[in-house]
């Protein structure tokens, strides 16, 4: 490094300590040097099984947005070095849904509290070997303060219930608590709110599988914004659990020939938990 490059990288480290920012600099020093050594052989992030199912070109870019810049001379961190926002703001161990639910409270923490009638938390078995994550609460929802009540709801306790199950055998949850105003989809701040606490849900319950109901859980859960038909039904794994991707209740109202889609996705959920169809 020449003399002025030096000077001024002393005058901003001086900077830094005058700010209180010391520690910063010697607390990140492994995570740089582990930072070069992953330039050298790349990490594997959560993301890439879904990578792998995409486009070269595509994987190129997800490739590119996950990866240090290079060249770079300040100290840019690789995601895949360290927990995500999400996982660091989850971590509670061994608390309960009772637990997570006390801690939103009468939550005001993004704008989708604005107009909502009913915080809709989630309902079923805390120890569910199956947990179904939607988008968010609808119209009926938001009134009664439970998931899936309304006429997609409907379907998806039939959906269940073909699975040899009952809704209360099961765990239903949202991404996102409070109802988006005319049904729009949740923002990607609110859903950066939000779903820390679906995280904790999930934390707690710890089930077998996980199925995502809808582009939004599973983009969510999968940190990917790829549409959901180029995975859907496909198995990943998260954090322990299984976790597979199908289309919304609501989707199959609209799309009902989309329903012999589901239909084999469940029975791959079927096969994982050991269940026979229910007798007709
Ligand atoms: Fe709070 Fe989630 Fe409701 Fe936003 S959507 S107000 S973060 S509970």
């Amino acid at each position: 490094m020449d003399s002025s490059a030096r000077a001024r990288v002393e005058a901003w480290l001086k900077y830094g300590e005058e700010l209180g920012l010391g520690p910063y600099f010697r607390d990140r020093a492994p995570i740089l040097t582990a930072a070069a050594n992953a330039d050298a052989e790349p990490a594997a992030a959560p993301e890439i099984a879904l990578a792998a199912k995409a486009s070269p070109a595509e994987t190129r870019s997800a490739a590119s947005s996950a990866a240090p810049i290079a060249g770079a001379s300040l100290p840019i961190i690789s995601a895949a070095l360290g927990p995500t926002l999400f996982e660091a703001a989850e971590r509670v161990a061994g608390e309960t849904l009772e637990d997570i639910r006390a801690d939103i409270g009468d939550c005001t923490r993004c704008r989708l509290h604005k107009a909502r009638k009913k915080l809709v938390f989630g309902v079923g078995n805390p120890k569910a070997e199956l947990v179904f994550v939607g988008e968010g609460p609808g119209h009926d929802e938001d009134v009664q303060g439970e998931p899936f009540v309304g006429r997609a709801g409907k379907l998806l306790t039939q959906m269940i219930e073909a699975m040899s199950l009952r809704r209360e055998d099961v765990y239903i949850c949202n991404v996102v608590k409070c109802r988006p105003p005319e049904n729009r989809l949740p923002e990607k701040d609110e859903i950066a709110t939000c779903s820390p606490f679906l995280l904790r849900q999930l934390a707690s319950i710890q089930p077998k599988v996980i199925c995502c109901l809808g582009a939004c859980s599973a983009q969510t859960l999968l940190a990917t914004n790829q549409g959901i038909s180029r995975y859907r039904g496909e198995w990943f794994d998260f954090r322990g659990s299984k976790l597979i991707a199908t289309y919304h209740p609501a989707y199959l109202l609209r799309n009902p020939a989309a329903k012999g889609e589901v239909w084999k996705d469940l029975q791959k959920v079927m096969a994982v938990l050991g269940l026979q169809p229910k007798k007709r």
